[in-house]
């Protein structure tokens, strides 16, 4: 691919969005209706000593047997997740973060080891450090580019290897076949922090990932009003993953799960009008002085560029640069007269966002940062482009 096409549309394939309009909505959970309703339940109630008999042994099925269990509104929404992403079944959890510690806790015990990308989203780097390591288990960093070069980090007692492709921040596209090609000849389990691609741009189990975690706090929910997330498994893993989410207690909200399957409906045209925006606003970045690089994985100058195009099915808002070391010095000035760029963690809503980091070699541990300017991440929202770029152009402006 050229250039000039990789930048302007990002990968081959194609989002099936008759999915993403039908995706969980079978008429055992809608009753009638388009969407499925609101089921609100603590106490699942019998008629009989035989209707509880066969709820209790069919209870690992979708079947009522207890709120924590699920309800009709949660097996609507882990059948949709399940449906796009492509897996045997999904477990639901109160954030994304609580996914991705749950699902590392449900494949762990004491005196294992896993491998951990170097880019991973700082609070599941936390976990392994300030966690997992109180439980004697131990976690080697690795270089988010290191492919089936990752053998060599594999030892005896490694369960699992953990990916986030792209890289939190810096946008580092992890391959993820020959990461998982080495990973399961040794026996370990490949999870993936699929949260950037959501459930539409990337199709995780064909890459041989075995958990595919995400945020539905971001994308999947797209309005920045509720914390959820998910985490899908294939035939394997599935009954192991499902039932230590159920003995660690973990159950969602039916309300957010409501608006959650409301998100997904939108999914489709959200994120290419995110897509489309931000490559306007990267392309417009590239041209500027101020601008040492662009970290988006539809640019060549973003590591793992040929991969994301290999097995990417598209590209959305959120992407980073890096400022010319002498504009540093402009940097709050820069970030306090945006208008429409509300400085805020998180992305993934219709509105934009932006966040500066000043030190990103002090985030990882297993690989060299090689510039010395500031990285400012960008979520581009769903308003009129041209907007956003008049505020850009005016807060470079305070970047001298
Ligand atoms: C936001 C985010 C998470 C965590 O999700 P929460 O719902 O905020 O806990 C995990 N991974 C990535 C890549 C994220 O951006």
């Amino acid at each position: 691919m050229s250039k000039k096409a990789s930048e302007d549309q990002s990968s081959s394939g194609s989002v099936n969005h008759t999915s993403i309009v039908n995706a969980g909505r079978s008429s055992k959970w809608t009753n009638g209706v388009v969407n499925p309703s609101v089921q609100r339940a603590s106490t699942v109630v019998f008629d009989s000593v035989k209707e509880m008999k066969h709820a209790t042994a069919n209870k690992t099925n979708q079947v009522l047997f207890y709120g924590r269990r699920g309800t009709t509104t949660s097996f609507a929404f882990s059948d949709a997740m399940n449906e796009l992403e492509g897996g045997a079944g999904c477990a639901l959890y109160p954030s994304g973060t609580a996914a991705i510690t749950n699902a590392i806790l449900s494949f762990v015990k004491t005196g294992d080891h896993i491998l951990m990308v170097d880019t991973a989203y700082e609070p599941t780097r936390d976990f392994c450090d300030k966690i997992l390591a109180k439980l004697g288990i131990t976690t080697t960093y690795y270089d988010p580019l290191i492919g089936s070069d990752i053998e060599s980090l594999i030892q005896e007692n490694t369960s699992v290897v953990f990916l986030e492709a792209p890289g939190s921040l810096t946008m580092e596209v992890q391959d993820i076949p020959a990461i998982a090609k080495v990973a399961h000849q040794h026996g370990c389990v490949v999870m993936l922090d699929n949260t950037w691609a959501s459930p539409i741009n990337l199709r995780p189990f064909e890459l041989g990932v075995d958990v595919s975690i995400q945020a539905a706090t971001k994308y999947v929910v797209g309005h920045s009003d509720v914390m959820l997330g998910t985490a899908t498994a294939t035939e394997e893993h599935w009954p192991n993953l499902r039932e230590s989410s159920y003995t660690m207690g973990q159950c969602t909200s039916p309300d957010d799960l409501y608006l959650a399957l409301r998100g997904i409906r939108t999914l489709g045209v959200r994120m290419k009008q995110h897509e489309a925006n931000a490559l306007t606003v990267a392309n417009w970045l590239k041209k500027r002085p101020e601008v040492e690089t662009i970290l988006h994985p539809a640019f060549d100058s973003c590591p793992g560029h040929e991969v994301f195009k290999r097995d990417f099915l598209g590209s959305n808002g959120l992407f980073s640069f890096v400022l010319k070391p002498e504009y540093a010095n402009g940097l709050d000035a820069f970030l306090d007269s945006l208008e429409h760029f509300k400085m805020g963690y998180s992305w993934g809503g219709f509105e934009s966002l932006v966040i500066a980091v000043r030190n990103v070699q002090a985030m990882r541990t297993a690989t060299t940062w090689s510039h010395q300017g500031p990285l400012v991440r960008l979520h581009i929202g769903l308003e009129d482009v041209n907007d956003l770029i008049e505020d850009l152009a005016q807060g470079f402006k305070h970047l001298a």
